[in-house]
């Protein structure tokens, strides 16, 4: 697969500057602009993804803006295209480069009406094969060790040729000795999307994954793989994108 990425150090955010999003579409270098990330620290002292200051965007979703913005000559707008929990930041990127959205998650609608809720990835069964041309899920995985059974599914349920996007937050890919480690069944446990167990928790997976052990996965599925970084210059974090031709 080709790749397109921008080349150098890029500052601002992807979501709502459109200064920055004109130097992604032409590949150029951006100074960066003062103040425009809000830090927000970890626990242990490390910074998170933080949000834009102007739009709130998140790591995840200005890293996915920038993806976008940088493929957009390659995409089909009006293709097909399933995305995962898509939160309200995330939703008007999507609806910037596709105009025909079917928008799936487990648990909340995220402000979206047409959501459909309660759909699991790892059963797709209410789609039938071929039917998406793209099929977007930003964070998603982190919660669910089965991985592969999700790459089978979305690799069924996309037409040949099209392609699967998945991102999960760089905390959670690492080269491990273990293919997929759950750390806890209590992920999520500050939204308020998600109900609670009778036992308190959440009972949702906080995983971790092998990096290889997902591309071997994916390739197992049936996609033709690919992994590549975006830097996210509000945070400085990496964000590690795995995508598949079907
Ligand atoms: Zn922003």
């Amino acid at each position: 697969m080709r790749r397109y990425w921008p080349k150098e150090d890029l500052m601002g955010c992807a979501v709502c500057d459109e200064a920055v999003r004109a130097a992604i579409r032409e590949g150029n270098v951006l100074p960066m602009t003062d103040g425009a990330f809000l830090p927000q620290r970890a626990k242990d002292g490390s910074y998170t993804e933080g949000l834009c200051s102007v739009c709130r965007a998140r790591g995840r979703t200005r890293a996915l803006a920038t993806l976008l913005t940088r493929s957009a000559p390659l995409i089909a707008s009006d293709a097909p295209t399933l995305i995962a929990s898509a939160d309200e930041h995330q939703l008007p990127v999507y609806r910037r480069h596709f105009t025909n959205l079917t928008h799936i998650s487990l648990y909340g609608n995220f402000g979206d009406p047409s959501c459909i809720m309660g759909v699991d990835l790892r059963d797709l069964s209410r789609f039938p094969d071929g039917h998406f041309t793209y099929f977007f899920a930003v964070c998603v995985l982190d919660y669910i060790p089965e991985a592969l059974q999700v790459f089978s599914e979305a690799h069924r349920v996309l037409k040949r040729g099209g392609a699967a996007i998945f991102n999960l937050m760089p905390v959670r890919v690492g080269d491990f000795a273990q293919p997929v480690t759950i750390r806890s069944h209590n992920a999520l446990k500050h939204e308020a999307y998600v109900p609670a167990m009778a036992d308190g928790t959440t009972g949702i997976p906080d995983c971790r994954f092998d990096r290889r052990s997902l591309l071997n996965w994916m390739a197992e599925a049936g996609f033709d793989v690919d992994h590549f970084f975006i830097k996210d210059h509000l945070s400085e974090l990496r964000f590690g994108f795995f995508t598949g031709r079907a």
